[in-house]
């Protein structure tokens, strides 16, 4: 249930309604926001509790019943846009953020020419892995703390922060402390225990959707993440499995704007896991750009051909230089810059 606070509403009149929603044994979520305050009422019987019980307090302008399965997440309970802060760089704002770097971190060598490269092109955040979940339990599974090491000494030595993959619930504490932003992968988009976790961690986090997730499955889990007080949520768009079989995954464009309307979160994309190719990464990305995305997760390799794990869709350095190069009108032409 959301509350609309009155735009003159004092924080008592607030305070009211809170108690009120505690008494009943709910939860509460407040959204003090510029213009006025939106209350959310949380608990799994909330459809059961009339209105009026709101609605008559002071200073209540509007109660309304949240009929989607995702409350937080919801336009109904935060109108206003929320922009997610790394080290002063804002995710949706004016500026378009281009996170990029290996899929896996490998090698001092390979990380620090990656680092060096993509900054130099424009990257404000460098991705790499250092627990990778993969599908085989064959195939090479990250350097893990060694990975995290080199990761920390790449954020000392180029001023640029970091993001890295989170997979298990028990590790999110030790990889906050050398990662800027957790990343929670495709395949872990409904792993509740790792969402709740991070979640109590406050960090800024990247969830990304699940291979096979609908819209409001996946803004249902960055729920789990908002429940726990963690409002530095950007959503990625990674791309779905659908029938289509000439790319790894399908590149649902259609969910940014979707997003947009639905939500409040900023939504970024990863052109390069959907694309599973490098040759079609740019016109993915340009799509994004296009569409109203507000950043840029791709993977950029040294020398994709000795990737460990998807060098067949990493650019080169030179061809993610190219790449930044064509988003820029684009950016431009959208109200962004990058
Ligand atoms: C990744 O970003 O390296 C990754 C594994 O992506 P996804 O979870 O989208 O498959
Ligand atoms: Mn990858």
């Amino acid at each position: 249930m959301i509350v609309e606070m009155k735009k003159g509403a004092t924080p008592e009149d607030v305070d009211v309604v809170v108690q009120r929603a505690k008494s009943l044994g709910m939860s509460v979520q407040l959204n003090l926001g510029t213009d006025k305050t939106v209350v959310a009422i949380l608990g799994s019987s909330t459809g059961q509790l009339p209105i009026d019980i709101f609605a008559l307090l002071p200073g209540v302008d509007n109660v309304a019943r949240i009929m989607k399965p995702y409350k937080l997440a919801s336009r109904e309970f935060k109108p206003e846009d929320s922009l997610v802060s790394i080290n002063g760089i804002e995710v949706g704002g004016k500026r378009f953020v281009v996170m990029a770097g290996p899929c896996a971190v490998e090698s001092e060598e390979q990380l620090m020419k990656a680092v060096a490269a993509v900054k130099e092109s424009g990257a404000c955040v460098v991705r790499g892995g250092a627990f990778k979940p993969r599908t085989s339990p064959f195939s090479f599974q990250g350097l893990e703390k060694a990975g995290l090491e080199l990761l920390a000494l790449a954020r000392e030595r180029f001023g640029i922060p970091v993001i890295t993959e989170v997979v298990d619930p028990h590790d999110v504490t030790q990889i906050s402390k050398y990662a800027d932003i957790l990343q929670v992968g495709a395949r872990n988009m409904q792993n509740f225990a790792l969402l709740t976790e991070i979640g109590k961690s406050k960090r800024p986090v990247v969830l990304k959707r699940g291979l096979s997730s609908t819209i409001t499955e996946w803004l249902t889990a960055a729920d789990y993440l908002l429940a726990e007080g963690n409002n530095q949520v950007i959503l990625c768009e990674r791309g779905i499995r659908t029938f289509e079989d000439s790319i790894r995954f399908s590149l649902d464009i259609s969910s940014i704007p979707v997003i947009k309307k639905v939500s409040h979160l900023p939504i970024i994309v990863d052109p390069s896991h959907a694309a599973g190719h490098y040759s079609l990464v740019p016109a993915m990305a340009k799509a994004a750009v296009a569409a109203g995305a507000d950043g840029l997760l791709i993977e950029v390799h040294p020398n994709p051909k000795e990737a460990l794990v998807d060098g067949l869709q990493s650019l080169t350095p030179s061809d993610f230089a190219r790449l930044m190069e064509e988003l820029r009108p684009i950016a431009k032409s959208v109200g962004r810059y990058i």
